[in-house]
């Protein structure tokens, strides 16, 4: 999972991104609300969700919010309130936000708020996605085949994810690192292919039937 933070303290934004990236997002933050709408309207298609300060130089998070919807972006949109006014929640809500975050928070509420968002009917993310014999699961972050559970890191957990959301489908290395790594990510190195062999040992090493596939020069596919 891939989020934009929009926030102006930048300890506060590092410190979220930190926080989230333990947990396996790939997290980049912007901190004003023109580079927010700019980086939202380009790059949406990019990321799973946005988490926007409401009290942002240039631009509020308010007209962001506002922007982004009037431009028939669906993107979930978490909102930040330093206040606990009514007011603000409310009219973050009409101008397109989903739901809110009253500051001071823990990263486990963001979290649990990022998740209920990604499961929101609209967004429809299945909570298991299966493979032939291939089970993943969203929720408890388990994987299993023929009913063995796979233990997986983070990063090889939101790779093989990402595979098995996109069946048959040849993802490039590109498409890859831009989903799973941060933009200031180092494009040429080969961290892609070698999370692909640990992943590939871990679901096709003692298995005659491979599921993970090498498409020479372009990417790589989870066959259906
Ligand atoms: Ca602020």
């Amino acid at each position: 999972m891939r989020v934009l933070i929009v926030e102006d303290e930048e300890k506060l934004a590092q410190s979220l991104k930190k926080g989230l990236e333990k947990e396996g997002y790939a997290v980049d933050y912007v901190m004003d609300g023109e580079a927010g709408q700019r980086r939202i309207e380009v790059s949406h298609k990019d990321y799973d969700a946005v988490v926007l300060d409401l009290m942002l130089p240039k631009k509020d998070g308010f007209e962001v919010a506002k922007a982004v919807r009037a431009a028939d972006i669906k993107i979930p949109i978490l909102v930040l309130t330093a206040r606990d006014a009514t007011d603000d929640k409310v009219q973050a809500l009409d101008a397109g936000a989903d739901d809110y975050l009253v500051k001071p928070f823990s990263i486990q509420e963001l979290m649990a708020r990022l998740r209920a968002l990604l499961r929101r009917p609209e967004q429809a993310l299945p909570i298991e996605l299966t493979v032939r014999d291939l089970r993943l699961n969203t929720t408890t972050r388990k994987v299993y085949r023929q009913d063995e559970e796979i233990v997986l890191t983070l990063k090889e957990f939101g790779l093989l994810e990402y595979l098995m959301r996109h069946p048959n489908q040849v993802l490039t290395r590109e498409q890859i690192l831009d989903h799973l790594w941060d933009f200031a990510f180092d494009s040429f190195s080969n961290v892609v292919d070698v999370h692909m062999k640990n992943l590939r040992k871990k679901i096709d090493g003692q298995h005659s039937e491979k599921l993970l596939e090498t498409i020479r020069g372009v990417g790589y596919r989870i066959k259906r």
